[in-house]
C-alpha cells in the first residue's frame, strides 16, 4: 500500500495514520482518457459536479494514473473527511522526498464557497491532463500539484439553485455556510471548525510554496472575467514580498493577457465610500487579515492568491479563466520554482531575528501606483423599483483608463519581539492550536520564577451582533507591568526563533487584528469571580485604611474631588476592594506572558 505514513513525519502522524487511504492501489487500470470528460464538459459547460460526482472523478482518475494519489487528510464538520488529490509526475508523493528533491508545491483549494463553483472544474480538468502527460510542453518534473477538490464539503452537499442571487450559472450549486453554518474563509486563525483544523494540518504538511483559493466574486462590474486578490506586499514582507511583486506577479499577469484571461488586481470595493462608490477612479487592496486563506499563508511565507471571477460574466468563461490562471502557476513554477522555494527560505531565516512586528495595519493613501482599468461607466438612473436614484454600469460604454490602485499598508500598531511567550497549560485550546501549526514549544521540567510582562486589559469594545459564531473585541487597550511570576512544571516555553513568529504574534498579541483575544478565547479573564458582602467588606475596609495612610489620603482627596463618589457608599466599598488584597489578580489580567 503506498503511502499510508503521509504524516509520519509529522507529530500528528500518529492520529492520521489509518485513515489516510482511500483508493490508492497497486495495480492502476489502464487511462482511457475519454473516460474522463467533467461534468463541465458533458454538461455543455453550463453546470458543476456535486460532491459525490467530483469524488468519484478524481477517485477513477488515481485509479488509472500513478502519477495520481487521492488522500483523506481529517475531519470536517459535515462527517465526511477531507481529501486532497496530488499530481506528481515522478510518482514521488512524501513531502520529505518532495522538499529534498527541490521539487516545488502548488496547493489549490476548491469550494470553501462551494456555490462559486469555477475552481472545482478548473481543477479537475487540469488534473485529467496533468495526469495524462497534456501539458503543454510545460516541464512537469519538479512542479507537484496538490488540489483540494471541495473544502466546504457541508456546503457542496447542501445544493440549491437560488442561493447566489446575483450569479450567472451553473445551474445548481452548494451553499456558503459549512455543515455548521460557518463562513470558512473566516475561520483559519480561530478554527472553530473541523474543516480548518484538518486545514492546517495539511497546509503545515505541504507547506506549499503557492496557493490558491478559488472563488466567485461579487461586486461592481468591469470588463475582467478574473480579478486576482492575493497577498499584501507589505505583510508578506521579506525578500519573498519583492519577489512576489516583481517577478511573479507581472509574470502571471502577462500570462493572463498572453491567453485571452487579462485579469485587474481584486476590485476591493469595501474601502470606498458613499460619494465613491465604484472602482472607477480607483481603489484599495483588500485587507487580507490572517481570518482569510491568503492572509493565513502568508503568516507561513507562502504566496497565496484568491482568484475571483466576476459574477455577471458566464459560467463557462469564468471557469475557462480559473483553468487559465491555474495553468498559469504551474508554468512559473515550472520555471522558477527552484528560484521561489530560495526566497521562501531567505525570508523565513529573517523573520527568525525580526525585530519589529506589526499587529495592526492601514492603507497608505499618499501611497499608489496606477494601473489600467478597464471598466464600465457608471450612471445613476430611476429605479423603477423604489423612484431613488440606483447604480447602473452602462456595459455599452466601456472604457480603459489608468486609475490609482492603493496597495502600499503602513503599520499602525507594532510589537517588538519578545524572546518567548509563557502559556499555562491550562490553556489547551490554544495550546491545541499551536501545535497544529507545528510552532515550537517546549515545557517546563520543574516550577520555575520568570521576570515577565504582563498585560492587564484596561479597556475593550465588544461587536453587538455576532460574526462567524463570536462576538469579537475591538479596541483593546492594554497595560504592562514587569513581574516575577512562578510558573509550574509543565507549562508551555514558547520561543520566538522560529520561522513561524509571524503566527505567534499575531495570535498571542491582544490587540492584534485576528489574536485569539479578539475571538473571545480569553473570555473568562474578563469576568470577576469573587465578590465581597458589604456589610462584612466595611469593617475589612476600616482596617485596611487605618493600616494604610497612603490609601487613606487618595480615598479622602477622592471623595473632595468627587462629589457623586461621596454620595455613593457602595463605590466607595468597591474601590477600597479593588485596592486590596481581596481584589482578585486574574480578573483582567491577559494569562499568556512574554518573557522580554
Ligand atoms: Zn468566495
Amino acid at each position: 500500500m503506498k503511502n499510508s505514513t503521509f504524516y509520519s513525519n509529522t507529530i500528528f502522524g500518529v492520529f492520521f495514520i489509518g485513515i489516510l487511504l482511500f483508493c490508492s492501489c497497486e495495480t492502476k487500470e489502464s487511462p482511457d482518457v475519454e473516460s474522463f470528460k467533467t461534468v463541465f464538459e458533458t454538461s455543455e459547460k453550463k453546470e458543476t459536479a456535486t460532491y459525490q460526482e467530483g469524488i468519484d472523478f478524481y477517485t477513477k482518475l488515481d485509479k488509472a494514473y500513478s502519477n495520481i494519489q487521492m488522500l483523506g487528510m481529517g475531519d470536517t464538520d459535515s462527517g465526511k473527511s477531507l481529501h486532497l488529490v496530488m499530481y506528481s509526475q515522478e510518482e514521488i508523493f512524501q513531502i520529505t522526498d518532495i522538499k529534498k528533491s527541490g521539487k516545488s508545491i502548488l496547493l489549490i483549494n476548491n469550494a470553501i464557497h462551494p456555490g462559486e463553483a469555477d475552481g472545482v472544474e478548473a481543477s479537475m480538468m487540469l488534473m485529467r491532463d496533468l495526469a495524462a502527460g497534456k501539458h503543454n510542453g510545460v516541464d512537469m518534473k519538479d512542479v507537484v500539484v496538490a488540489v483540494i477538490p471541495f473544502y466546504n464539503i457541508g456546503g457542496a452537499l447542501n445544493r440549491n439553485k437560488h442561493t447566489r442571487a446575483n450569479q450567472n450559472g451553473p445551474v445548481e450549486y452548494g451553499f456558503r455556510g459549512n455543515a455548521r453554518n460557518y463562513d470558512l474563509n473566516r475561520d483559519f486563525i480561530k478554527c472553530d471548525t473541523k474543516n480548518a483544523k484538518s486545514f492546517s494540518r495539511l497546509f503545515q504538511h505541504l507547506d506549499p510554496d503557492l496557493f490558491i483559493d478559488t472563488h466567485t466574486s461579487n461586486g461592481a462590474d468591469y470588463q475582467y472575467i478574473l480579478s486576482l486578490l492575493y497577498s499584501q506586499k507589505d505583510k508578506l514582507g521579506g525578500p519573498l514580498s519583492q519577489y512576489q511583486e516583481e517577478k511573479l506577479l507581472p509574470f502571471l499577469f502577462q500570462y493572463m493577457k498572453d491567453n485571452s484571461s487579462e485579469m485587474t488586481p481584486y476590485v476591493n470595493m469595501w474601502g470606498q465610500h458613499v460619494h465613491n462608490p465604484t472602482p472607477n477612479e480607483g481603489f484599495e487592496q483588500f485587507a487580507d487579515y490572517p481570518r482569510y486563506s491568503t492572509g493565513y499563508a502568508a503568516l507561513f511565507h507562502t504566496i497565496g492568491f484568491m482568484t475571483e471571477t466576476h459574477m455577471l460574466k458566464p459560467y463557462d468563461q469564468r471557469v475557462e479563466a480559473t483553468h487559465a490562471f491555474l495553468k498559469s502557476t504551474i508554468q512559473f513554477l515550472s520555471e522558477n520554482g527552484k528560484e521561489l522555494i530560495e526566497h521562501r527560505k531567505k525570508s523565513k531565516e529573517a523573520v527568525k531575528s525580526q525585530n519589529q512586528f506589526a499587529i495592526t495595519w492601514e492603507t497608505d493613501t499618499t501611497d499608489h501606483k496606477d494601473i489600467t482599468f478597464k471598466g464600465y461607466e457608471a450612471e445613476f438612473i430611476d429605479s423603477k423599483v423604489t423612484g431613488k436614484k440606483r447604480l447602473y454600469y452602462n456595459r455599452d460604454k466601456p472604457f480603459s483608463k489608468q486609475v490609482p490602485y492603493y496597495h502600499t499598508f503602513k503599520t499602525k500598531q507594532s510589537v517588538e519581539r519578545p524572546t518567548a511567550y509563557i502559556i499555562p497549560q491550562g490553556w489547551h485550546n490554544i495550546i491545541e492550536l499551536l501545535e497544529i501549526n507545528q510552532v515550537e514549544t517546549t515545557r517546563l521540567e520543574t516550577d520555575k520564577e520568570f521576570e515577565v510582562t504582563a498585560y492587564h486589559i484596561q479597556s475593550y469594545e465588544t461587536s453587538r451582533s455576532p460574526y462567524e459564531g463570536h462576538y469579537f473585541h475591538f479596541n483593546t487597550e492594554i497595560s504592562k507591568q514587569e513581574k516575577n511570576i512562578t510558573f509550574r512544571a509543565g507549562d508551555y516555553y514558547v520561543p520566538l526563533n522560529q520561522t513561524r513568529n509571524r503566527y505567534i504574534i499575531e495570535t498571542l498579541e491582544p490587540q492584534a487584528e485576528d489574536s485569539f483575544f479578539k475571538w473571545n478565547f480569553f473570555d473568562t479573564v474578563l469576568q470577576q469571580k469573587e465578590h465581597y458582602s458589604s456589610y462584612v467588606f466595611e469593617d475589612v475596609a476600616e482596617e485596611l485604611l487605618s493600616n494604610n495612610p497612603e490609601l487613606k489620603s487618595t480615598f479622602e482627596k477622592k471623595k473632595e474631588q468627587e462629589p457623586a463618589f461621596a454620595e455613593n457608599a457602595r463605590a466607595q466599598l468597591n474601590f477600597l476592594y479593588k485596592n486590596s488584597p481581596h481584589y482578585e489578580p486574574a480578573f483582567m489580567q491577559y494569562p499568556i506572558f512574554r518573557v522580554e
